[in-house]
């Protein structure tokens, strides 16, 4: 099969590159020419685990090409996948569809032959349609069928998600589009994939009810976690409790400072205004939107309330700047909000941040950047962990105390033990765990 895929970011570079494993011969195409510069030099733009060496592999074998040349690539593709941004829209929060349209009349005049286009990146109910009229505008002739294949890999997994999916979901009717696609998708039905042919619409709707289902959750055990920290509970039993019961799952009920990401807040926003325009107006997204937005807030007055009131002139040490661990992604991360809040009310930040220094440099100019753990805690007033990456899981406890100026710890991942940190003597807060009422670990069963 020939694949192009346009918008080589994280999400087309992740499918091209799976695509060209999986045998097809791809080209990923992007309009940022610095990028791709970068990619034909072996150098990947993103830290996603395990991509580099996927890349290098498939390069060297002819399989995958990088290019900003869109008439090469289009030209004889079976399918064109278009993964281009679609970002919240400034003012409104619809999804900003410019991109996807832009990149729809660029393919259109350059189709050849039956083509499948595909929409990868996340659209709103419609969208499809839309590209399909904006092709046949351009170019009445052109043969072709649009299909949504909406991507629902996770960054800092992408690899794993892309190349085992819990299913593939399939938008079109037309019979020639699905055979296309199920060759495309063939090495994975192979290991018995679900892959479940849809309607256009259908396909649309599921990635958004599936991200809003998934931020909804999130955004449960956070208020649990609340009415924990009131009422003497753990929010870990609790979720344990309930996540055992097969119809919940135990899967996204880590409470935390609020989700943030390329995804979930975008795409919230997005279906809520979707609802809204089609009379059908979804009020649990709306209420869970304004929760996790006030909830990134509410982080950093706990930061303050557990520097004694006030942050003025205090040194805080921030942990984790990305939106999740593995990843250098930094759109809409707590950090984000936290940072400036603590700013704000008179804090000087210090931060360091496996991956993320580099955005973080950009987006946090007014914070010291440092160049490990321990850099960041020299002389802190208190130590915030905002990311659970991993390597803040086996920081040495005592060196870090030493380090510090005032022992002071608020945890908004529960990466630490609450017995561990009153052991040594931190005075430490976290998330939905009074750690009077928490059991000392136990053996899992
Ligand atoms: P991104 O911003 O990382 O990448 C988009 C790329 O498209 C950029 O490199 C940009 O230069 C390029 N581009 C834009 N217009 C173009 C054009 N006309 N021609 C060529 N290149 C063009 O975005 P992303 O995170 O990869 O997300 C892409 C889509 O996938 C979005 O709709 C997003 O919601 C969805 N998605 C993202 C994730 C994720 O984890 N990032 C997961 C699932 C779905």
């Amino acid at each position: 099969m020939h694949i192009a895929v346009i918008g080589t970011g994280y999400v087309g570079l992740v499918s091209g590159t799976c695509f060209s494993e999986f045998g097809h011969d791809v080209i990923c195409i992007d309009m940022d020419e610095e990028k791709i510069a970068r990619l034909n030099a072996g150098e990947i733009p993103i830290f996603e685990p395990g991509l580099q060496a996927m890349v290098e592999k498939n390069r060297r074998s002819g399989y995958l090409r990088f290019d900003t040349d869109m008439k090469g690539a289009v030209d004889g593709a079976d399918a064109i996948f278009i993964a281009v941004g679609t970002p919240s829209r400034r003012g409104d929060g619809q999804a900003d569809l410019s991109y996807v349209y832009a990149a729809a009349k660029e393919i259109a005049p350059l189709l050849r032959g039956y083509t499948a286009v595909v929409t990868k990146s996340t659209v709103p109910v419609g969208t499809g349609r839309e590209v399909a009229r904006i092709i046949r505008e351009a170019n009445p002739n052109a043969d072709f069928d649009i299909v949504s294949n909406p991507e629902f890999l996770r960054e800092g997994a992408a690899i794993e998600d892309f190349m085992h999916p819990d299913r593939i979901i399939v938008g079109t009717l037309a019979t020639r589009a699905q055979k296309v696609m199920a060759d495309i998708y063939r090495p994975l039905s192979l290991i018995q994939t679900p892959l479940l042919f849809t309607s256009l619409e259908s396909a649309e709707l599921t990635k958004y009810a599936g991200n809003a289902f998934l931020a909804t959750k999130i955004t449960f055990i956070n208020e649990i976690a609340d009415l924990c920290e009131k009422v003497g509970a753990n929010v870990h039993d609790v979720a344990r409790g309930i996540g055992l019961d097969r119809r919940i799952g135990a899967k996204f009920l880590h409470p935390g400072p609020g989700f943030g990401g390329s995804c979930f807040p975008k795409d919230t926003r997005a279906l809520f205004e979707t609802s809204v325009t089609a009379g059908a107006p979804l009020r649990i997204v709306d209420t869970v939107i304004d929760i996790n937005e006030k909830r990134k807030q509410e982080m950093a007055a706990r930061v303050i309330a557990a520097c004694g009131g006030s942050v003025a002139g205090k040194t805080i040490a921030i942990l984790g700047l990305t939106f999740k661990p593995n990843t250098d992604d930094m759109r809409e991360s707590p950090s984000l909000a936290i940072i400036p809040s603590l700013i704000n009310a008179g804090a000087r930040i210090r931060a360091y941040d496996p991956e993320g220094m580099p955005e973080a440099r950009k987006l946090l100019p007014d914070i010291e950047l440092c160049e490990s753990s321990y850099a960041t805690v020299e002389t802190a007033d208190a130590l915030v962990v905002i990311t659970e990456w991993n390597e803040f899981r086996a920081l040495d406890l005592a060196r870090v105390k030493a380090l510090m100026r005032a022992p002071v710890i608020v945890d908004l991942r529960n990466v630490y033990d609450p017995h561990d940190m009153a052991r040594h003597g931190f005075n430490y807060t976290s998330i939905g765990r009074p750690h009077e009422f928490s059991c000392p670990p136990q053996k899992a069963t």
